[in-house]
């Protein structure tokens, strides 16, 4: 984990990887706001007393304005470091930075590009990484619901960049990932699929929201109602999820993996439990050794409650060691 806990290398061949870094603490949103450097310190304190020596750390690594422009529009990515280094604010209703935001952001999305080096390199077969800010809500051109740079996104053009020509994202967060869908619309390189809570913040996530042009039918919605649970969850990934992805054939596979359908999770009405994750991430572990010999890089989302949050980091983690 950081530097300063202890770290045993997990060895063998399918060494799984953790990434978090004390930086992301400092973009600070202020005590009261749901996105709190709280959520990250809950789950490390957590992993640091449970498997968190069992992940090979992954090192630091800062993403280049360039690597983030596959995504973001440059002039976007130079305001934000601007409005963060004068003083901060909010960006939108609910989205503030302070100074150190801009480089933790940066620094969440080198986690992804760090991450899928040293897995193409075989050092590592797949990684958890707890960052904040989170990103699947983040626009070309603006950050929006607490996401700034949309890391799952830049790390799918990189994966593409060195190799990985068809690479599927998987984003379970309760709200749609609005964003990770702009950027690959129209792509059917990129198979997006969300499942979130709807009608619901922000607001698209419809399932006749398909994709278009060429992308037509690479982009995968599942709306839910408010208070599913495991059964609907389950039929979910039977009947479509997993279906569409074996059709697919990923390269590789990511998640956006928000813990925010947690029943105890203040912002949203869905009612996953812990192990809810734990069966999830083995399905999607099964799709990528079925396809991709295991290559998956999973990015913390949302999750508000803390102990929520930990207990289902904690049973989503676990699942990535096995
Ligand atoms: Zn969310």
């Amino acid at each position: 984990m950081v530097e300063s806990t202890r770290i045993d290398y997990y060895a063998g061949c399918m060494a799984a990887g953790l990434f978090t870094d004390d930086l992301f603490l400092e973009h600070d949103t202020g005590a009261t706001h749901p996105e709190n450097a709280n959520r990250l310190r809950a789950i490390r304190s957590r992993l640091d007393r449970t498997i968190g020596s069992r992940f090979q750390p992954i090192k630091r690594n800062f993403a280049e304005p360039e690597e983030v422009a596959r995504i973001h529009d440059i002039r976007y990515i130079q305001a934000l470091e601007s409005f963060c280094k004068r003083s901060g604010g909010y960006l939108d209703g609910d989205t503030p930075v302070s100074r150190r935001s801009y480089d933790a952001a940066m620094l969440a999305a080198g986690a992804g590009i760090e991450a899928a080096n040293q897995i193409k390199s075989g050092n590592l077969s797949r990684a958890l990484l707890l960052v904040r800010p989170p990103g699947h809500h983040s626009l070309q051109d603006r950050a929006m619901g607490f996401c700034l740079f949309n890391n799952v996104a830049i790390c799918a053009r990189h994966l593409q960049s060195i190799g990985f020509g068809r690479v599927a994202i998987i984003d379970w967060d309760v709200h749609h990932g609005n964003g990770t869908q702009d950027a690959f619309y129209d792509d059917p390189s990129v198979y997006f699929i969300s499942l979130h809570q709807y009608p619901f913040y922000p607001g698209t996530g419809a399932a006749r929201e398909t994709g278009t042009g060429k992308g037509e039918g690479f982009t995968l919605n599942i709306p839910m109602a408010a208070g599913c649970g495991d059964t609907e969850y389950m039929r979910a990934f039977k009947e479509q999820i997993i279906p569409g992805l074996d059709k697919f054939e990923p390269d590789f596979l990511l998640i956006s993996a928000g813990f925010d359908a947690h029943r105890s999770d203040p912002l949203a009405q869905m009612s996953l439990s812990a192990s809810s994750f734990e069966w999830m991430s083995r399905e999607l572990l099964e799709v990528a050794s079925r396809h991709c010999n295991g290559k998956l890089i999973s990015f913390l989302e949302g999750g508000y409650d803390l102990n929520a949050l930990a207990d289902s980091v904690e049973a989503h983690a676990q699942t990535l060691l096995a």
